[in-house]
């Protein structure tokens, strides 16, 4: 890790990252390389992963077979177990249901995760924070950065539990107080990135097949402010692998496997982040989700 000026009482310890996320399989998919190349550098990192993924459809047609569809929250289980020991990280489930993606107009599917009272879910998360004792969280911003009602709901209890979790007067029963420092929301998989990949490939004479995917883009899109550049292209291949584990997710040479690598670690070699909530003082833009910790 950086050396510098430590902060008073954490000197000592190993920088400590949590990345909370909806679903096995969105570790994999958006900041993922960050998570490797910390861990590779001596940081604790720990995902949690709100929701079992008991919803999600099979999207690999080669895994899309009775057996798997018989137990797909066991097969997914173990898909988030490999994908976690090729990061080299921890990870936990917080223990909700996926809400799944219902159709426009239809309820949420009873006791999923996206219709927990924000309490009860804001409290598991403080527990797991209060054991971890991060220093930096990465989640979603408010749009869940993808309108699956998990993934906004994930950006709120994060957000929520991030400002409880220092405090004593919230959540008694789950652990001492601890404060995380620096809160960040993933700029990941951005318009900007698309368009970069797209006229890179286009360049090299190469179908991005990103194209309608950039002009269906909706003007009215958000886009957060990248605040946060981490230059992780040593670890775009421990991401490709760790997404390949989530077998029924990842169809190989499809969509997000689809563009060269070469052209990737060229043309966009970080992984971009938003950092929303510093309570020690920053320097912006940085390069390190840890700078100013150390
Ligand atoms: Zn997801």
């Amino acid at each position: 890790m950086k050396q510098g000026i430590p902060l008073e009482g954490i000197s000592a310890e190993p920088p400590r990252l949590m990345a909370v996320h909806a679903h096995p399989d969105d570790e994999s998919s958006k900041g993922a390389a960050t998570l490797a190349r910390y861990a590779a550098e001596g940081a604790e990192v720990l995902v949690v992963t709100c929701t079992g993924g008991e919803r999600g459809a099979v999207l690999n047609p080669a895994m899309d077979r009775p057996e798997v569809r018989a137990d797909l929250p066991a097969v997914r289980r173990a898909e988030m177990e490999r994908a976690r020991e090729i990061l080299g990280v921890r990870q936990h489930f917080l223990g909700f249901t996926d809400s799944g993606l219902p159709a426009e107009g239809d309820p949420l599917p009873e006791g999923c995760f996206a219709t927990q009272p924000l309490d009860v879910a804001v409290r598991a998360l403080t527990a797991e924070i209060r054991e971890f004792r991060p220093h930096v969280v990465v989640t979603y911003d408010e749009t869940g950065g993808y309108p699956h009602p998990d993934h906004v709901m994930t950006h709120r209890v994060t957000a929520a539990a991030f400002d409880a979790a220092g405090d004593p007067a919230r959540h008694p029963g789950t652990g001492a107080p601890w404060r995380p420092l620096k809160l960040y929301y993933l700029a990941t998989l951005s318009r900007a990135w698309f368009a970069a990949m797209h006229e890179a490939m286009t360049a090299r004479g190469l179908d991005s097949g990103m194209g309608p995917l950039l002009e269906g883009w909706p003007e009215t899109a958000p886009t957060p402010e990248v605040t946060t550049r981490v230059r992780c292209d040593g670890y775009f291949a421990v991401r490709d692998r760790a997404l390949l584990a989530h077998a029924t997710q990842i169809t190989p040479g499809e969509s997000f496997m689809r563009h060269p690598r070469d052209i990737e670690r060229e043309v966009w070699p970080t992984e971009d982040y938003h950092l929303a909530r510093p309570l020690v003082p920053v320097d912006l833009p940085e390069d390190d989700l840890f700078a100013g910790l150390w």
